[in-house]
């Protein structure tokens, strides 16, 4: 068991140092595998016990475990964000140290060694599992709960040496300190440890997962969701529940804006802008960057009227903006086309395309306004964008 344990966690530490090499930003990995290489030299030196040597494969290995659960729980620490302070990291270490050298009871009695050892990792096992749990709200990875089981069971496991030791005392065997329940223990250490260290790269890998996910629906430019996030959301909604207005929005004017300031400036309005309507967002609305200056905003639970009146507010608090760049300021201006899920239906194409008409309608009436889609609105739209442009050309016949 023992050279199972001690192969399988110098194996898993192989695996995190390659996890850590290839990406730094991965410092857990860098934690997790110190933690399981001083795992699994405690594991050879506890081997070596029957050689003798009782300050290095006694004292010397009971404070390489504490250790190496001390650096589990940083490396979770880290993991989460969360500091790892290092009086927490020492303090498992030094307490056995301090127990098995200055208490004789400790130092002679094996049966006592096992209690204070287990207190020091059953603490350690039961912070960590607590620790995992709390991640759950903050980043809610799949294999969040079944790590944080694999560690609270061990906790309770752990702790149950404590009421072993006092029941059944170990007895000097085989060369060594000896009880039955031994193995069963050494078999339960051994089957966490995989578990562990599985748990450990399976979280690495769905982070990396969540946040290429995240990446993959988000603006690079304002941060908020892209074109690609909004149509899935957008449809989620609609079938779930048909109703809700979709507003597009137009920055004025805006290629004068970067003609007359340039194109950082109009980066700095984009961003702006997007921080502007976020803020003032109501729950359960959709905002997206829908492409250039155009954006998009589902609000589920706003008919036209309500609608109307929440674009409105929009409007004017984006027109009392004023971006700062580079010493100039720079007025901004936004036109609004509102399609109701009533009047449209529940189909994002025909909504999009009314809401568009509507837009169109607020640039020919002057910009900076808001105008809802008309049934006959969207016709006269479409005849008004089909017709041919005036060429100033005549055929003669
Ligand atoms: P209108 O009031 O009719 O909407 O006029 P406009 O100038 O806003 O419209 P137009 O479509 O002519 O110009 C849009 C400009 O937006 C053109 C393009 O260079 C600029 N643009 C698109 N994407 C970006 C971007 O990511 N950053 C910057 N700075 N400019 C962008
Ligand atoms: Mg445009
Ligand atoms: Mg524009």
């Amino acid at each position: 068991m023992m050279i199972c344990t001690f192969l399988s966690t110098m194996v898993v530490g192989i695996f995190m140092l390659q996890v850590w090499l290839t990406d730094r930003r991965h410092t857990a990995a860098g934690y997790w595998c110190l933690s399981m290489w001083v795992g699994s030299l405690c594991t050879l030196l506890y081997a070596l016990r029957p050689m003798g040597l009782p300050m290095l494969t006694v004292g010397f290995s009971n404070m390489l475990a504490a250790l190496g659960y001390a650096l589990m729980w940083a490396g979770f620490r880290v993991f989460d964000r969360r500091p790892a302070y290092l009086s927490v990291v020492l303090a498992g270490p030094v307490l056995w140290c301090l127990a098995y050298l200055l208490v004789p009871q400790v130092t002679d009695d094996v049966n006592n060694r096992i209690i204070v050892s287990s207190v020091i990792i059953t603490a350690y096992s039961l912070w960590m599992g607590i620790d995992i749990l709390r991640g759950r709200s903050r980043e809610p990875l799949p294999t969040r709960t079944m790590s944080a089981v694999f560690f609270l069971s061990h906790a309770i496991i752990y702790s149950l040496r404590i009421p072993m030791a006092l029941l059944f005392p170990a007895s000097f065997a085989y060369g060594t300190a000896y009880s039955a329940w031994f193995a069963v223990f050494s078999l339960e250490l051994f089957a966490h440890t995989i578990l562990a260290a599985v748990a450990m790269l399976v979280l690495i890998k769905e982070r990396g997962e969540a946040l290429y996910r995240q990446a993959s629906r988000t603006d690079a430019l304002t941060g908020i969701a892209n074109r690609g996030s909004f149509l899935e959301d957008m449809q989620a909604r609609l079938s779930r529940r048909a109703q809700g207005t979709l507003m597009v929005f137009d920055l004025d004017r805006f290629k004068t804006i970067n003609d007359s300031h340039g194109h950082v400036a109009g980066d700095m309005v984009l961003k702006r802008f997007s921080e502007q309507v976020s803020v003032l967002l109501e729950e359960g609305m959709l905002f997206s960057r829908f492409g250039g200056e155009e954006f998009a905003l589902f609000a589920p639970r706003h008919e036209i009227d309500r609608a109307q009146e929440f674009a409105e507010m929009l409007r004017a608090a984006v027109a009392a903006m004023s971006v700062a760049c580079e010493g100039r300021q720079i007025g901004v201006s936004v036109s609004i086309g509102l399609a109701d899920v009533a009047t449209f239906g529940a189909n994002f194409d025909r909504l999009h395309s009314a809401a568009d008409n509507a837009l169109y309608a607020a640039k020919e009436a002057g910009r900076n306004r808001v105008m809802r889609a008309t049934p006959g609105g969207v016709l006269a739209g479409l005849a008004e964008r089909m017709r041919p442009p005036a060429t100033g050309i005549s055929i003669a016949s």
